[in-house]
């Protein structure tokens, strides 16, 4: 968002072994520590931060094939294959590695900016993909034990854009590596609306990983600003997930109610654009054209505005709707 004050101290991993005295030397201090990514979901306080900010710089991809297991393993799963990602890999990159070799389960999560240890945080998702779908364990360092672990994929209570990472354990683990279990072959079809639609639109016939990769990619850049060029943290808003009791009320008022694998939902880009938002400049943030969930930094420069203009459009969707828009990103802030 390009919003934000300096950091006390800045540690970058670049071996599993400097994580505890990253921590220790936190303690040693006195100071809180925030683990940081890309910064592509954290949104800073015009004051910084009198902490010890970690980021996670370990690279590399570990594949294992399950073809090259046991016989037992060949013939249950002959196309399976498993990879291990360390937490500082960019994460489109691993994108574009599983698509490069026709592996699917993560092609609809191109182009999503941010580092892979930061994916099963708020649990990535886009274009009917998200990342619990594929995603079997992480590692982790346990602040509360001073220990190293693996956390299994049930271990992380994922949902939508929530795990335990962002919820009951927020601030517990530092993510070291996450594990994939991606399969050769396409996503089954129907896609997700925006790529059916695009597909016709476009005559294509290319399914495979590297082309869904391609079609998103174009439906990205069409619609989403490219955070190095415009400041956003994507999605500002959570979308709106309702009861089945909700969900037939807002039917019945006329509400376009999305029923999906997580339940009930309104899009809140058509709430923000009903509630007259769509293209507005408020405080210095542009409530963008294309997405209405998103925020664009064009002139603000300070956290002020961004709370001014968060509250303006809260507050008008609340009144004319009665829901309550929920923010994505996450804040560094001082405890
Ligand atoms: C233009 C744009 C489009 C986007 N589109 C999407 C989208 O389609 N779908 C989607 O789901 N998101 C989207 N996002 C949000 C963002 O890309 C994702 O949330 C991404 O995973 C953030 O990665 P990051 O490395 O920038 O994380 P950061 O913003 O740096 O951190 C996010 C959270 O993860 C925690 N974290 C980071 N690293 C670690 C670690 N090693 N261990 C423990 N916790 C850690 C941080 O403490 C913080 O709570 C978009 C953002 C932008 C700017």
């Amino acid at each position: 968002m390009r919003l934000g004050g300096p950091a006390r101290y800045v540690i970058e991993i670049e071996a599993p072994e400097e994580i505890p005295s990253a921590y220790a030397f936190a303690a040693s201090k006195q100071l809180p520590t925030f683990v940081l990514g890309y910064g592509a979901n954290t949104i800073g306080h015009d004051e910084g931060f009198n902490g010890v900010i970690i980021i996670n710089r370990l690279r590399g991809i570990i594949e294992k094939d399950a073809t090259s297991t046991s016989d037992a393993l060949r013939e249950e799963s002959p196309s399976k294959t498993v990879i291990t990602v360390m937490g500082g890999e960019y994460w489109d990159d691993v994108v574009a590695y599983a698509c490069e070799r026709q592996l699917t389960g993560i092609e609809a999560l191109s182009k999503i900016p941010g580092l892979t240890a930061a994916a099963p945080v708020q649990n990535i998702g886009a274009y009917g993909q998200d990342i619990s779908d594929t995603l079997t364990e992480i590692y982790v360092y346990d602040t509360t034990t001073s220990t190293f672990k693996t956390l299994t994929k049930s271990e992380l209570g994922f949902s939508y854009r929530r795990s335990i990472l962002n919820s009951s354990a927020r601030d517990r683990y530092f993510v070291i590596s996450i594990t994939l279990e991606l399969h050769r072959g396409q996503m089954p079809r129907p896609f997700y609306n925006s790529i059916e639609n695009y597909i016709s639109e476009h005559h294509l016939t290319d399914f495979t990983p590297q082309g869904i990769r391609q079609i998103v990619s174009t439906i990205r850049a069409a619609k989403l600003p490219d955070p190095l060029v415009k400041a956003s943290s994507g999605s500002f808003f959570k979308n709106v997930y309702l009861d089945d009791a909700a969900a037939a009320l807002a039917e019945s008022k006329g509400y376009p109610v999305h029923h999906g694998k997580d339940g009930h939902k309104i899009n809140s880009g058509w709430l923000i654009e009903q509630a007259g938002f769509k293209g507005q400049l408020l405080y210095g943030f542009r409530v963008n054209e294309q997405a209405t969930l998103v925020l664009i930094n064009e002139s603000a420069t300070s956290y002020a505005d961004l709370a001014k203009a968060r509250s303006a459009i809260t507050s008008k969707v609340y009144d004319q709707f009665g829901y309550w828009l929920e923010q994505e990103p996450v804040e560094i802030t001082q405890p």
